[in-house]
């Protein structure tokens, strides 16, 4: 293409010199005419020699000639040979072959022709022309061919070098090199398409790190679903665990519960018969629980269970199984225990831990307990039987406050009467069963009778009259002492009322159980029924027990204090047995205090009993307080207490607690009352 090019402009070239020729030589034609036309006007040929050798002297011009119009020669010089020849006026540059060129120019003045002149140029003249333009060419083509040839060589050169550096910087981003950029020189396409290469080299990383940070982000959510999932599955294998462990566990103190207990209980049993291995069955229950759950609170009961369930853990060991069943009632399995002697010493053990005092808020309780024990296979062979006995050896240890008992045949009817006995008390309350006995209380001054004592017995249809030991406890355990007590208080405040209206003057004593005495709506109650009756207050004693007090003094104080606000009066009954605090007794509206009977019974022959009740007489004086005798037997023990100035006394000497009927004739055959024979 390039030689092509060489070629064709040397052609280009050539034929630019042969037209300049071709003109000159025209020129030099028509030159020389317009010299001689004056001398051919005037055919001075002298001029016209001169003319033609002065042309002549011009390099390249081979001949020169003048002629008229009729082609006569006038003038004429130059190279014979060439002067000779066949003139060739318009002759083609290539078709020359004597290397002259011919021109001609017509000598015309004022459009008349007089002539012409004819010149021969030499051609040799245009080939050295020719040859010094072709070797010129040539010269400015290898020129041309070494500037293209390098100018390739370095473009190839460059353009390797950059494509390289594309290749490279492919192979780099192939193998991961993402944003890897190569340098970027000009502004040619090279440099152009290093820039583009870069810009997606950047955008490559680019789009590899939104990349990379989206796999990390997906990563993290499925390690974060992962964690969850885990975390859920943890969840519920807890939440499962804790329903399965609530289903088998009592909430409060996280014992087993009772369907737990008999399955360990069968398990137990099993295990018994196949290895013929005895183990002791104990069902426990709280003799105080009802009272202070009633009393206190259901805070303060759900307290003393847990303290109950951690002191049995304390102690038992890690085989033994301790279950709450419900409400105050606990259960072991004891299989290390396989005899009578073995289960009475765990008996102990449980019965000594249980009867440490309860720190309940700021104050020591005395719960104590109760515990019947069954042994497999002495006591039955299956669990059901093994159950019953120990809850049959249960209660008759309640009713009995032995502590503990274990199974035996004869427990069974008193038990199942015990049991039966609970329901009986619900209809003795409304069916009208129960009876109140009075008893006198006599004045030493005047020694007739000041007031009576209401104490409640039960006319049970099949068991005849029962007395407060019998039904007490069991109507403290179930909750019936409120209304039991409401009956007791509606019936003695009537009867009081009627003794009033016959004429007699007498004070009607009631006994409060403790459960009352930490019932705060018990002054209200007391207050109701006197107001039902239409009763003066100041017909009314209410009896309570120094334990009753103690059980919790705060609480007890308070409802005290609001009874004798009523007009009450208030006397502190069985005093002695119940350790009361001097402070206590300072502090509340007290207006009597009575000798518990069992110092008074033996005082005669105790010396030690005579010391005390000496001294609550004395004691109860200092206080400002009346002090009464209970259990006054004979006639000795009255006097004896006469001379210790006791104000009043009751017992079996003056008169036992008998009905109201029974009591109207013994007012009548003592009336108004009763003076007292010595003897
Ligand atoms: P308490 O209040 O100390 O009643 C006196 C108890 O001594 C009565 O027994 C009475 O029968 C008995 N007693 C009376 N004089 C003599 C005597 O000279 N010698 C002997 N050995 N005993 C005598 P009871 O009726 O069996 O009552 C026992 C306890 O039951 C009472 O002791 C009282 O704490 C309670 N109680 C009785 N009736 C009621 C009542 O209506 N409500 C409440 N909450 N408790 C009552
Ligand atoms: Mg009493
Ligand atoms: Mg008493």
């Amino acid at each position: 293409m390039l030689f092509i090019l060489i070629l064709s402009s040397m052609n280009l070239l050539r034929s630019s010199n042969q037209d300049e020729l071709q003109k000159r030589a025209q020129t030099a034609a028509q030159l020389f005419a317009s010299v001689t036309q004056s001398a051919v006007l005037s055919s001075d040929l002298a001029s016209l020699d001169s003319f033609v050798k002065e042309v002549l002297t011009n390099p390249g011009i081979v001949y020169a000639r003048v002629l008229d119009r009729r082609n006569v020669v006038l003038a004429q010089g130059g190279d014979p040979q060439a002067l000779k020849r066949l003139f060739h006026p318009h002759q083609i540059f290539d078709d020359i072959t004597d290397a002259i060129l011919d021109a001609q120019a017509d000598i015309v003045i004022e459009k008349i022709h007089y002539g012409r002149v004819e010149i021969g140029i030499s051609t040799d003249t245009i080939s050295a022309v020719l040859a010094a333009a072709r070797e010129r060419t040539t010269a400015i083509a290898i020129v041309e061919l070494l500037v293209v040839g390098l100018f390739s060589f370095f473009l190839g050169l460059y353009l390797t070098r950059g494509l390289d550096a594309l290749k490279q910087a492919t192979l780099k981003i192939s193998q991961g090199e993402l944003g890897y950029e190569v340098e970027v020189r000009g502004h040619d396409e090279l440099a152009q398409t290093a820039h583009a290469f870069n810009e997606m080299s950047k955008e490559l990383r680019v789009l590899y790190d939104q990349r990379k940070r989206a796999e990390e982000e997906l990563s993290k959510l499925n390690e974060d679903l992962e964690r969850r999932v885990n975390l859920r599955t943890e969840q519920l294998t807890a939440a499962y665990q804790k329903i399965e462990h609530q289903a088998l566990h009592d909430s409060l103190t996280k014992l087993p519960n009772r369907t737990l207990f008999q399955d360990r209980l069968q398990q137990t049993l099993l295990t018994g018969q196949r290895e013929n291995r005895p183990f002791a069955l104990v069902m426990m229950d709280l003799n105080k629980f009802k009272t202070i759950n009633d009393t206190l609170g259901h805070h303060s009961g759900d307290l003393v269970l847990q303290e109950t369930a951690s002191r049995l853990r304390g102690i038992l060991r890690q085989s033994d199984t301790i279950a709450r069943l419900g409400g105050d009632e606990f259960a072991m399995i004891l299989p290390t225990v396989k005899d009578m002697p073995a289960a009475a010493t765990a008996a102990n053990k449980i019965i000594d831990t249980i009867n440490k005092g309860m720190e309940l808020e700021g104050q020591t309780l005395n719960i104590g307990t109760s515990l019947g024990i069954a042994l497999y296979p002495r006591d039955g062979n299956d669990a059901g039987l093994l159950m019953r006995h120990a809850d049959i050896a249960m209660y008759a240890a309640k009713r009995s406050k032995s502590g503990f008992m274990l199974y035996s045949e004869d427990l069974d009817q008193s038990s199942s009467g015990q049991i039966n006995l609970q329901k009986d008390l619900t209809r003795a309350i409304t069916e009208n069963q129960l009876v109140l006995h009075y008893q006198p209380k006599i004045d030493f001054a005047s020694e007739r009778v000041s007031g009576v004592e209401a104490l409640v017995r039960w006319q049970h249809p099949e068991h005849g009259l029962m007395f407060p030991g019998d039904f007490l406890q069991l109507a403290e355990d179930s909750g019936l002492i409120k209304p039991m007590t409401r009956w007791i208080l509606l019936t003695a405040l009537n009867q009081c009322k009627k003794w009033h209206e016959e004429g007699r003057d007498l004070t009607i004593s009631v006994n409060v159980s403790s459960a009352s005495l930490q019932d705060v709506q018990f002054p209200n109650d007391v207050a109701a029924v006197l107001n039902e009756v239409g009763a003066s207050p100041a017909w009314l004693e209410l009896e309570l027990s120094e334990l009753g007090i103690m059980l919790e003094p705060p609480r007890a104080m308070d409802i005290i204090i609001r009874l004798s606000e009523l007009g009450v009066r208030i006397v502190i009954d069985d005093f002695g047995t119940g350790y009361s605090s001097m402070a206590y007794l300072r502090k509340l509206p007290i207006a009597k205090i009575k000798v518990d009977r069992s110092f008074v019974h033996d005082m005669l022959g105790n010396k030690n009993d005579e010391v005390i009740v000496r001294s609550i007489i004395g004691l109860g004086h200092n206080l400002g307080l009346n002090v009464i005798a209970e259990g006054v037997e004979n006639m000795a023990t009255w006097d004896q207490l006469k001379s210790l100035q006791c104000d009043a006394a009751q017992g079996y000497c003056m008169a036992r607690p008998i009905t109201a009927e029974e009591l109207e004739r013994w007012f009548r055959e003592s009336p108004h009352g009763l003076k007292l024979k010595k003897g």
